[in-house]
């Protein structure tokens, strides 16, 4: 560490800077470390703790976890696990996506808590001694020079820093600044949805399942947590202040009209505090990347809610980046094309599941949310879907999306650089 007196800034040096510690560049900082490179990872927060986050684990990602011989540790944490989701309609039942069928060795829905994930994959990260972590350390501006980006400025309660590195990543999440300030453009979408996020506790007696409620002006996914329900009430966009302006007695009854057997414990909403918000935002960046920068997850594509992939993309998207930077970032020189290798392997599975979630957001939740409304699928779909090979796509596409992404083979001699103390178990 050196003391920059013309800028009174420290300066650190790393061959990649990661900007957020959310799951894409907590996965990438691991992946990376593991790796062999020097990787910086910043986090403007002190703690993980962000209470309905992305807390999906879809089959994608226990099989990366697999691959990096971390699934069984993970899976000591507390989560549940949803092996079938359901609709429950007006009328009838019928079953969304059944995971049981695919052939996985995690053919479930794994429901953790972020930071308890994020805890899990920071501990095995700071295993590998290449491996820097800091917390309170909130970027506020890229380093330009030279028209390529040669690292960011950052802001710690001991003062300002620079990070200096090779290649800078954006994984800081949707309302990155950073894609603007790099002349990155935008494409916006207009999801007509918006999510209220609660809990209801969960009692003896209760169902196992997770589901779905759908028809008659309402969309609620209830999930099942364990000792709690965390429910979705799904809203149209911008509605959000007429139904405060309704009051909390006339929200609590329209949850209760929606899920009946749940309508004793409405009460324990208590307040508009414990109801949250999550404003539905569906973008992407048309180039993910410019000399020196690449932009990752969230920070590259926001994702509906939909399905609950947005965490699982930013994973996989970490993964194909540690794949095609690793050896470049280890040779010192990141050239555009290995950049672009990035954006060309994550932005069909990306744009897939985009297409497929306004869909589903137009025809199946928009519909229901209409008074006396259900979902609506076009006739052709009802039929295909009683075929069993496009039956089982939609657990196919929740689990893997469009394709999945694995670890790259490491050399042993690499893994052998973790620092003592590594899990034994962690290394394979
Ligand atoms: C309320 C809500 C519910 C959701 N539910 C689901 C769900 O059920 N399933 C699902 O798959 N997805 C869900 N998502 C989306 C999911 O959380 C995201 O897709 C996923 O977390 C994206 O990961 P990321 O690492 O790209 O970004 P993020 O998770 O947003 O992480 C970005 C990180 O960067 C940090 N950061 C931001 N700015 C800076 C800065 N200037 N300097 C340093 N650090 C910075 C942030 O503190 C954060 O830790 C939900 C999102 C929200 C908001």
């Amino acid at each position: 560490m050196e003391i920059d007196t013309r800028k009174n800034a420290e300066i650190r040096h790393a061959t990649c800077c990661v900007i957020g510690c959310g799951p894409a560049g907590a996965m990438l900082g691991l992946m990376l470390a593991r790796e062999g490179v020097d990787v910086l990872v910043l986090e403007k927060h002190s703690d993980f703790l962000r209470d309905f986050r992305g807390d999906t684990l879809h089959p994608s990602t226990l099989e990366i976890m697999d691959e990096l011989g971390l699934a069984e540790g993970l899976l000591e944490l507390r989560h549940t696990k949803a092996r079938r989701i359901t609709a429950r309609l007006p009328g009838r039942t019928i079953n969304v996506a059944d995971l049981g069928c695919l052939k996985t060795r995690y053919p479930y829905i794994t429901f953790m808590p972020q930071w308890d994930f994020l805890d899990f994959v920071t501990a095995e990260a700071g295993r590998y001694p290449n491996f820097r972590l800091e917390m309170n350390a909130e970027a506020k501006g890229l380093i330009l020079e030279d028209g390529a980006v040669r690292g960011v400025r950052y802001l710690t309660p001991e003062g300002p820093r620079e990070a200096r590195a090779l290649l800078t990543v954006s994984a800081d999440g949707r309302s990155s600044p950073f894609r603007e300030q790099a002349g990155l453009k935008m494409v916006r979408t207009s999801p007509p949805i918006d999510v209220l996020w609660f809990r209801l506790s969960r009692r003896e007696g209760d169902p196992e399942d997770t589901f779905g409620y759908a028809g008659n002006g309402r969309f609620v996914a209830v999930i099942n947590r364990g000792e709690y329900w965390q429910i979705a009430y799904v809203i149209r966009k911008g509605e959000y202040q007429s139904v405060r302006a309704g009051g909390l007695e006339a929200f609590r009854r329209s949850v209760g009209e929606a899920i009946p057997e749940f309508a004793g414990r409405t009460g324990e909403v208590g307040d508009w505090e414990d109801v949250k918000l999550l404003t539905v935002q569906a973008d992407r960046l048309r180039r993910w990347h410019r000399p020196g920068l690449l932009c990752i997850g969230d920070a590259a594509h926001a994702m509906s809610p939909v399905g609950g992939v947005g965490i699982n993309l930013a994973i996989a998207d970490a993964v194909a980046a540690a794949n095609a930077l690793a050896e470049p970032l280890k040779a010192g020189r990141v050239r555009g094309r290995d950049l672009m290798a990035v954006q060309l392997r994550r932005w069909l599975p990306t744009r897939v599941i985009q297409a497929l979630q306004s869909f589903a957001q137009r025809r199946v939740i928009s519909s229901s949310l209409s008074p006396d409304g259900a979902p609506s699928l076009p006739r052709l779909a009802g039929v295909l879907l009683r075929l069993r090979p496009v039956r089982d796509l939609p657990a196919r596409i929740i689990a893997f999306g469009i394709w999945p992404e694995h670890v790259r083979y490491t050399e042993p001699a690499v893994r052998a650089g973790r620092t003592q103390g590594a899990r034994k178990e962690s290394v394979r």
